[in-house]
C-alpha cells in the first residue's frame, strides 16, 4: 500500500488524483494533503481520506481552519510547514500537482529522500531541470510524469532503447485560438482565452494553452525527462486530443499512445506504474471521433512557443527567466491588467532586461525568479 502526499489537492489535477485514489484502494492511500487556501474544500477531503497531516500555504486560511481539523491529522502552515512537510513525514509518492514555481522546493525535498515524484508541476523541469534531474540519479528517485504528452511518450518508450529515438513528437490541440488570425489578440478577452476546448484546467495552464506557452513548457520538460535536444521534440498540432504523443525510432517506425482526454489516465498509470489498474473511466470510441487531423503549429502567431525553443537552446537562466515572466505576465492578463497580446511582449522584455550572475545553482535560480518577478511586476 503506497502512501500518497498530494501538493495542491483542491486544484483541476490534485482533485482528479483523489477520484483516481478513490478507485485504487488496493494501490494506494492518502497521507497528506497541501492547498492554498481553499480550505473549504480541504476539509471535505480531510473527512473522505483521513490523511495524517495537511498544509495549508495561506496563514489566514489556515487560522480559519485551525479548529475544524479532526484529531490524528496534523495542520502545517506556509512555505515552512510545505518544506517541514515535504522533508520529514511519512509517505511514498510525492504528488506534485500545485501551480508554477512554488513546486520547486518541497518538490527537491521529496527528490532528496528518493521518492517516486509524479509530475504535473511541469514548472519545476523548467526552471531546474539539470539541478532535479541529477539529484534524482544521486538520490534514486524516480519521476514519472503526469503531463498527458509525457505519460504517452513515457508508454511509448517502455521495452525501448532511448539511444534509438530518432524524435519526440508532441502533440497540441492549439488551444482556443488555433484558428483566429493574430491580430485578433489584440482585444482576446480573459474569457475567450479560458475556454479551452478539450481540456478543464486550472487558470494558469489555460492561459498557456490559449498562447501555446504550455507547448513550450512541455518540450523543456520532455527535453529534461527524455534526455533529448530540442531538434529532435517536435510539436505537432492535433486538435481531437486523442493521441496524446508520439515517439519516433531510428527505422522509422512510431509509436503512439492515445485515449480520450482525460487526466486520470495519466495520474494513474504514474501511481501504479508498472503495473497498470483496471478502471471504468470511458473508453475511446473511434467511430464517433471520426477523423484526426495534423498540422504544422505557426511561431509567428504563437510567439511563446518559439521563445520556449530559444530559452531551452540558450540554457543557463533563459528558461527561469522565461517562467517567472510567464507567471506574472498570465496572472496581470487574468487580472485585466495587460493585453493577451502583452504576454510575450513582456517575457521578452525580462529575457532582454534581466541581470542575473547565473550559476546552476539552487541559490541562483530563486536570485532569478525573484529577480524577473520584480522586474516584470514593473512593466505592462
Ligand atoms: P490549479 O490551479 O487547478 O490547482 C493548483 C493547486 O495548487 C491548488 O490546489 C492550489 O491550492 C495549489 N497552490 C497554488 N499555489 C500554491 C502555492 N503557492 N503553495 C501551495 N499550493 C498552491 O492547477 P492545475 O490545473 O491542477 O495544474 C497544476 C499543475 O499541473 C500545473 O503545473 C499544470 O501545468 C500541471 N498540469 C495540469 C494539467 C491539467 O489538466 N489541469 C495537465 C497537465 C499538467
Ligand atoms: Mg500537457
Amino acid at each position: 500500500m503506497k502512501k500518497v502526499f498530494i501538493l495542491g489537492s483542491t486544484g483541476s489535477i490534485g482533485v482528479n488524483c483523489l477520484n483516481v485514489i478513490s478507485n485504487l484502494t488496493e494501490y494506494c492511500e492518502v497521507a497528506g494533503l497541501t492547498v492554498n487556501s481553499n480550505t473549504e474544500l480541504l476539509l471535505d477531503q480531510i473527512n473522505k481520506f483521513n490523511p495524517r497531516f495537511v498544509v495549508v500555504r495561506d496563514d489566514q486560511a489556515a487560522r480559519n481552519i485551525s479548529g475544524k481539523i479532526p484529531k490524528g491529522c496534523e495542520l502545517l502552515v506556509g512555505e515552512e510547514g510545505l518544506i517541514k512537510a515535504a522533508k520529514e513525514t511519512d509517505y511514498d509518492i510525492f504528488m506534485g500537482a500545485m501551480v508554477g514555481f512554488a513546486g520547486l522546493a518541497p518538490t527537491i525535498e521529496a527528490v532528496k529522500r528518493g521518492k517516486r515524484i509524479t509530475l504535473a508541476n511541469k514548472e519545476t523541469l523548467v526552471v531546474a531541470g539539470e539541478i532535479v534531474t541529477k539529484l534524482v540519479l544521486e538520490n534514486s528517485a524516480e519521476i514519472i510524469p503526469v503531463d498527458s504528452e509525457h505519460s504517452a511518450i513515457y508508454q511509448c518508450l517502455v521495452g525501448e532503447n532511448l539511444n534509438e529515438v530518432e524524435k519526440l513528437i508532441l502533440t497540441a490541440s492549439g488551444g482556443p485560438f488555433r484558428e483566429k488570425d493574430k491580430s485578433f489578440f489584440e482585444n482576446a478577452t480573459v474569457d475567450e482565452a479560458l475556454n479551452h476546448p478539450n481540456w478543464e484546467m486550472g487558470s494558469k495552464i489555460t492561459i498557456d494553452s490559449a498562447t501555446m506557452m504550455n507547448k513550450g513548457l512541455e518540450v523543456i520538460e520532455a527535453h529534461w525527462l527524455f534526455g533529448l535536444p530540442s531538434d529532435k521534440i517536435e510539436v505537432v498540432i492535433h486538435p481531437q486530443s486523442i493521441i496524446h504523443s508520439m515517439v519516433q525510432f531510428v527505422d522509422g517506425s512510431i509509436k503512439a499512445q492515445l485515449g480520450l482526454p482525460d487526466m486520470k489516465l495519466p495520474i494513474q498509470y504514474a501511481l501504479t506504474f508498472p503495473e497498470r489498474a483496471r478502471n471504468d473511466f470511458e473508453r475511446t470510441n473511434f467511430s464517433a471521433i471520426g477523423t484526426l487531423t495534423f498540422s504544422e503549429p505557426d511561431l509567428n502567431k504563437f510567439e511563446c512557443l518559439k521563445l520556449a525553443y530559444d530559452v531551452l537552446n540558450e540554457g543557463g537562466a533563459a528558461p527561469c527567466i522565461l517562467n517567472a515572466a510567464n507567471e506574472v505576465a498570465v496572472d496581470k492578463f487574468l487580472n485585466k491588467e495587460i493585453k493577451f497580446s502583452h504576454i510575450p511582449l513582456l517575457i521578452n522584455k525580462a529575457l532582454d532586461k534581466v541581470e542575473t550572475n547565473f550559476s546552476s545553482d539552487l541559490e541562483s535560480i530563486f536570485e532569478c525568479d525573484r529577480k524577473t518577478r520584480e522586474y516584470v511586476q514593473t512593466i505592462t
